[in-house]
């Protein structure tokens, strides 16, 4: 097939009977249903983009086996000059949502990817998962199928594994011909309710005895049995403008519990089975993080921007930039990108070639960007919250410009520093919608924890810490001090 458009994309979702809940009621088309249509919308934007001439050439590269095009974050890079047009790509859809849409196909699609790349890890329990994997992987890329993923276990207990808490997480439950059967929660499905396919894998720290919970698999998000759950919407009741509201009425992402009830998986859609080891070991092994902190940073860049942006065009509406204090946050948050982009040009510079010929963006930068998100996010947003100050709670609705009675003082009061009463209150709006609205605090609890649990992702960077160069200089300037009743000595510090 190639690349897909929007209404390919729309039409299938149309067709696809899948068991999703939202707000106590069946949603039997999520494509027009007001919970999902916007950001539904959103999706197929990003792929009519990839058929428009204007992005296909960046957007899409050769499917070298069909000879089709296809998705870039689907190709295999095989030199670094084919990991900046990856790059260059997921900028160009990331900017199409301005970065809030943190689950776009892309993140996936770099995902499977890196699975293939690495295929021959799957193949220890059997070359017949790798090629399994080698097939799917296949299957979605020539036919430009969206994925979600749910990893984490529930918090029923935390201080419990999974195989202590009976019947709650997911786990096989039985092997029938053909296949096995799943049961059990697993969260969360980010736009899992309007995704073509789930691929299901493990979060780090399963433990001995959780056998049954160590599979890697795929199935459709429309398989008999799966259900989803989704947390309360933010703009369900339709009345939410998009004046009022500009970035929560589009790129609102749904979240969704994933319930499965004897779901049945066939052994070809099955990538690894009651692996513990397997399952951790897949993501020092494969290029995973490698590839999705690339993609996720290249995201977040245009994120940070935008609430940067926001920050500074808040300020200079209302003249608050002139003061040292507001310049210094504002210096900070710009501080900030530039760690992005930084990162970025390093993981592209220290690219790894593996023994394959295919390449990887370094991962230790991405991933300490990764983690730097966490913190840096949340501090811009608090940023704008703190330069918007109380303005943010003045602003009329929009339809208040509508009313003649008030059009003298919509027209009058709320002007600012070269700017009319109408576009300030839009900016503030706009700004408000990222800053303050559950939609804005969802962004943040995202960037805090979409790619794990940040305190122990740093203790992790510790705990993994190559620490020659520390040692080495720790070490030459101990030998500084010297004997405690001898001369100090003067020693060279090795290169
Ligand atoms: C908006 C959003 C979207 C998401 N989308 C997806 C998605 O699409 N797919 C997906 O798979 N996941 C998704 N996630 C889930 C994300 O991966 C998890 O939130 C993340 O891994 C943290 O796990 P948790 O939420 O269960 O928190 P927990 O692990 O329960 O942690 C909660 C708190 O308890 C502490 N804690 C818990 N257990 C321990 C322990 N053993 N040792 C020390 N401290 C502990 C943590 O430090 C933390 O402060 C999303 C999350 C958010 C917020």
């Amino acid at each position: 097939m190639g690349v897909r458009s929007g209404t390919d994309y729309l039409e299938g979702l149309r067709k696809s009977a899948r068991d999703v809940w939202v707000g106590g009621e069946r949603v039997a088309n999520v494509a027009d249903h007001r919970a999902f249509a916007a950001v539904a919308r959103q999706l197929a934007a990003l792929y009519d983009m990839q058929q428009n001439p204007l992005y296909a050439d960046r957007l899409t590269g050769t499917d070298p086996e069909t000879g089709e095009r296809c998705g870039i974050s689907f190709l295999e890079a095989r030199s670094v000059d084919d990991i900046r047009r990856r790059r260059e790509g997921m900028r160009l859809w990331a900017e199409a949502s301005f970065g809030l849409l943190g689950r776009s196909p892309d993140f996936m699609n770099a995902t499977l990817l890196a699975l293939w790349e690495s295929r021959d890890f799957f193949a220890q329990d059997g070359g017949h998962f790798a090629g399994h994997l080698d097939a799917y992987y296949r299957f979605v890329r020539e036919n430009d199928l969206f994925l979600s993923h749910a990893l984490v276990t529930p918090q029923n207990d935390r201080t419990k594994a999974s195989h202590e808490l009976g019947d709650l997480h997911l786990r096989v439950t039985g092997e029938v011909e053909g296949g096995i059967i799943m049961n059990g929660a697993r969260m969360i499905a980010t736009l899992g309710p309007v995704a073509d396919e789930i691929l299901m894998y493990n979060l780090p720290g399963l433990k001995a005895g959780d056998e049954d919970h160590a599979v890697i698999f795929a199935i459709p998000a429309d398989a008999p049995g799966l259900r989803q759950i989704c947390r309360e919407p933010y703009t369900l009741d339709g009345s939410r403008t998009s004046f009022d509201h500009p970035l929560s009425t589009r790129f609102e992402e749904n979240d969704a519990l994933l319930v499965f009830k004897d779901v049945f998986v066939p052994w070809e859609r099955i990538f690894c089975y009651r692996n513990v080891k397997a399952a951790a070991e897949m993501y020092p092994r494969t290029s995973i993080r490698n590839h999705t902190a690339y993609q996720t940073n290249i995201r977040a860049l245009v994120k940070m921007q935008l609430a940067t942006g926001l920050a500074m065009s808040v300020a200079r509406a209302t003249g608050s930039d002139t003061f040292l204090h507001v310049q210094q946050m504002l210096g900070e948050c710009i501080g900030f990108v530039e760690h992005l982009k930084s990162g970025l040009a390093r993981a592209e510079a220290e690219a790894e070639r593996l023994a394959s010929g295919t390449w990887r963006p370094a991962l230790a930068p991405l991933h300490n960007l990764r983690i730097m998100m966490a913190k840096a996010y949340p501090r811009v947003i608090e940023v704008l919250q703190t330069i918007g100050a109380g303005g943010f709670m003045l602003m009329p609705s929009g339809a208040d410009f509508g009313v003649s009675e008030l059009a003298d003082d919509t027209g009058k009061y709320y002007c600012g520093v070269n700017v009319s009463s109408l576009d300030r209150v839009r900016l503030f709006k706009l700004a408000w919608d990222l800053a303050g609205e559950a939609f804005g605090q969802r962004l943040v609890q995202y960037e805090r924890y979409y790619a794990g649990d940040p305190i122990r992702n740093l203790a992790g960077v510790y705990l993994a810490v190559d620490d020659t160069d520390y040692r080495r200089l720790v070490d030459a300037a101990l030998a500084l001090a010297g004997d405690p009743d001898g001369e100090a000595q003067q020693v060279e510090c090795a290169a």
